[in-house]
């Protein structure tokens, strides 16, 4: 049997090349407090971007701010390009007995199971829904944070530092490692220049996800548009961007 070269070539066409591994990119932003025009602008600047932002709410500022805030809250909610994650309760951190505590280390199980539950059921009253996500204040977390976000089944994507030694225990969790250092110069201040220098050292087949972190509050002028640039230079690295939410569907094979 003699095929034709418009069969053979309609054959080998139907062959699927091989899917380029996805790389999949989150944008983690902390500590959401009060209504503020550099959240807008740090949302818009993504967002014009067609990128989406995950943002960590202190959820203690339920308590203190007004209606607007919740108003501004559902309003970016609503745009279904920015999702809200649980950054605990009141973020606090102190010493006692000359030992280093904060909100999830060594503050003990009873202190944060309370808080998570806090921060789920402020958010939840005022929005309605929960937040399926969750970051430690100073990505500070031991034991007793896995022992307790273990109870809390609808925290389901949990923001780590790679290879932290609490995320061993968590289990039916998803895992959000920042693989990716968004600020170079320090809390709220990210570098490009520093940025792709790091980028080029860790751009390795097997990085085929990363959370990057970055503090809006804190951008200058040029940190605004440093964080611009790693935006764009990430999407011109063929980095896909998701919200938590869409990251958990892409995935069957929880811890
Ligand atoms: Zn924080």
């Amino acid at each position: 049997m003699k095929l034709s070269t418009t069969l053979i070539l309609s054959l080998v066409l139907a062959i699927p090349a091989p899917a380029a591994t996805q790389r999949i990119a989150i944008v983690k932003t902390d500590d959401i407090t009060a209504e503020n025009a550099k959240w807008d602008r740090c949302f818009k600047i993504a967002n014009d971007k067609g990128i989406k932002v995950s943002a960590g709410i202190i959820t203690e500022s339920f308590q203190k701010q007004g209606p607007d805030y919740v108003q501004w809250l559902r309003k970016w909610d609503a745009t279904g390009m920015v999702e809200f994650w649980n950054h605990g309760w009141d973020h606090k951190r102190w010493t006692e007995d000359g030992k280093e505590k904060s909100e999830f280390r060594s503050s003990g199980y009873d202190h944060q199971i309370e808080h998570l539950q806090k921060a789920q059921a402020a958010y939840k009253n005022a929005l309605g829904k929960d937040l399926t996500a969750f970051g430690s204040p100073f990505n500070a977390m031991d034991e007793d944070t896995a022992k307790a976000l273990n109870k809390i089944t609808e925290l389901k994507l949990i923001f780590c530092v790679p290879g932290a030694a609490a995320t061993k225990t968590l289990t039916g969790k998803i895992l959000l490692p920042m693989h990716l250092r968004g600020e170079h110069d320090g809390t709220g201040k990210p570098n490009f220049e520093k940025f792709k220098e790091d980028y080029a050292k860790k751009d390795r087949p097997d990085l085929t996800f990363a959370a990057i972190q970055f503090h809006p509050l804190g951008f200058s002028e040029q940190g605004f548009q440093d964080y611009a640039a790693i935006l764009d230079f990430l999407k011109s690295e063929g980095w896909t961007f998701m919200l938590p939410s869409e990251y958990e569907k892409t995935k069957t094979d929880p811890l």
